[in-house]
This record gives structure tokens, sequence and C-alpha cells, in this order.
């Protein structure tokens, strides 16, 4: 039986069976695999790295969505980057959005996932509501003249053509971006393996932000434990919105999650103690 091991470390690594393999082919931009696991359901890889399964995306995408929208609580123009599997996207349209851009530079992703993921999307590829562009996510920001007001920048890790959407530039355009009040959010890795990542986000985004920084979910086969996702917006009422006005909202939506909640919201704000000391400015 043939295995998939992730080659993200070089000194620790995760390893799942490959019980039935769907596709794997090397695409314009990254090498593609899409296999089932019995324990994970399907999952998919881009460059040996896990992306997604079936068994536990839905902590990243409500988290990595509903958190911003819900502390917007008024959002009419949604754009995701990257985000190729289709489950952000499938969570960002439950909201009564008038319009949500998708940029993808991998077409490939997303022919793949509609077809071998279905259940990430769920039809979402479909909706009216949405433009999608094949392009490279910091392309379309540096030259777009839309204005959205929740940016969620859903990219693979800062090696390869993710690179780009950790970079001053990108997070500078990203906020150019932004309407009045918008608020941008990312994937920004795993901080016990990948700690430079967080302080590198935070000296870059803080730049661009009045409120810049990071909560955080366990999502099972992002190896290292919680992840963290990066924040930034001017509105400073976003990120203390109080839970009462969250829960209310959350009700009114009557969105149906299981991982997100009003609580979870509120609580993934608090960051362990290593986490800020990291942020320290000498450390
Ligand atoms: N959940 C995953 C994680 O946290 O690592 C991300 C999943 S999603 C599949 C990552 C997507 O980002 C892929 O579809 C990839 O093609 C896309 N991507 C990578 N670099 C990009 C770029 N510069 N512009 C737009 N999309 C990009």
């Amino acid at each position: 039986m043939k295995h998939f091991k992730e080659t993200l470390y070089d000194s620790v690594c995760q390893e799942y069976r490959i019980d039935k393999l769907y596709f794997e082919s090397k695409t314009e931009h990254q090498h593609l695999m899409i296999f089932h696991n019995a324990q994970l359901g399907r999952v998919m890889t881009l460059d040996g790295i896990v992306q997604t399964t079936e068994a536990d995306e839905f902590i990243y995408h409500e988290m990595l969505t509903h958190v911003p929208m819900l502390a917007h609580g008024a959002a009419k123009r949604v754009l995701i980057i990257g985000g190729g599997d289709g489950g952000m996207l499938r969570e960002a349209i439950k909201h009564p959005i008038e319009h949500i851009t998708q940029v993808e530079i991998d077409e490939a992703v997303v022919e793949m996932a509609i077809k071998y993921l279905p259940n990430h999307s769920a039809g979402a590829y479909n909706d009216k509501r949405l433009n999608l562009v094949i392009d490279d996510g910091i392309e379309f920001v540096k030259n777009t003249d839309e204005k959205f007001d929740v940016i969620i920048s859903d990219s693979t890790d800062p090696i390869g053509p993710g690179e780009v959407l950790f970079t001053d530039n990108f997070y500078a355009q990203a906020k150019r971006c932004l309407n009045p009040g918008g608020i941008l959010v990312t994937q920004n890795g795993v901080p016990f393996f990948q700690k430079d990542e967080v302080k590198t986000t935070f000296q870059r985004m803080g730049q661009q932000f009045a409120d810049m920084g990071f909560y955080c979910a366990p999502i099972p086969t992002y190896y290292g434990g919680f992840m963290t996702f990066a924040w930034g917006t001017d509105n400073n009422d976003a990120r203390d919105k109080p839970l009462a006005e969250i829960s209310q909202q959350f009700e009114q939506l009557n969105i149906k999650t299981r991982y997100y909640n009003p609580a979870i919201h509120q609580a993934s704000f608090a960051l362990p103690q290593y986490i800020l000391d990291a942020l320290k400015p000498t450390s």
C-alpha cells in the first residue's frame, strides 16, 4: 500500500496511507495530488504539503470566513485569494453578500477539486455572485480598482506560488483594495513549527493596519498544533465586538457550523504566551 509523506519539514513529517489515488499530476504551477484515506476522507496536497482533508477542513474554512464576516457585520463584497478547493467559497456564500471574487492561480486545482473533492465547494462555484479569476493574487490586488469589505488570503505556504502573498507589497495592495472598515485575514501557518512566519507577518502586515494581530484554531492535519490566522484592519471596533452582538447576528444568519460559534470566535484571539513573546520587538 502506497503512503503520502509530507515534505514541509525536513526532520519531522506526517504520513498518510493512500487507500485510493484519484489524481496526481504536475499542473502549470504545482504538483497536485488528491487521494482517499480511511481516516481523513479525501485529501488534497500541493507540492508535497497537505492543503485540505474532508475530515477537518470545516475548522479552517469556518474560522477564516466567519470570524472576519461576523466581526465586520455588514460585508457585502468579499475577495478570496487562493482557495482553489472551494471550501472558503462555500462558507463565504452562506452570508448575505452581494458579490464575491475568487482569485486562484491554478485552474487545475479548481477543476480537480470540483471533480474529486466535491464536498468542499458543494456547488459554490455555480453561485451567481461569484467572479472566478484565474490569476496570481498579487497581480490582481495590484491592478484591480474593485474594493472589498473582507479579503481572505487562503494560500499555500510562503514557498512556491504562495510566497508573494506574504510580502509587504501584497499586504499594502490588499489594504488598498479594502473599503473603509474592511478586514484582511490570511492563513499564517502553524506557529509551533513556523514561528518566523508569525514574526514576519506581524512586522510586514503590522505596517499597514491600525489593528494587526492573530487568532487561532486547531486543524489536526496542519501538523504541529494550532494554526494562526493573521488579522488586519483599521476598524478598531471589529476585533472586540461584544459577544452578545456577535451571538445575535450569528443567530439571525442561521448558518450551520461544526466548529465556529460566537464563544470560539471571541476566544480565538487569545494567544499563548510563547506567541506573544515571539511578537515582542526584542525577540
Ligand atoms: N488550507 C491550505 C493551507 O492553509 O495551506 C490552503 C489551501 S488552498 C488549496 C491554497 C491555494 O492557494 C491553492 O489552490 C493554490 O493554487 C493557491 N495559490 C498559491 N499561490 C497563489 C497565488 N500567488 N495567487 C493565487 N492563488 C495561489
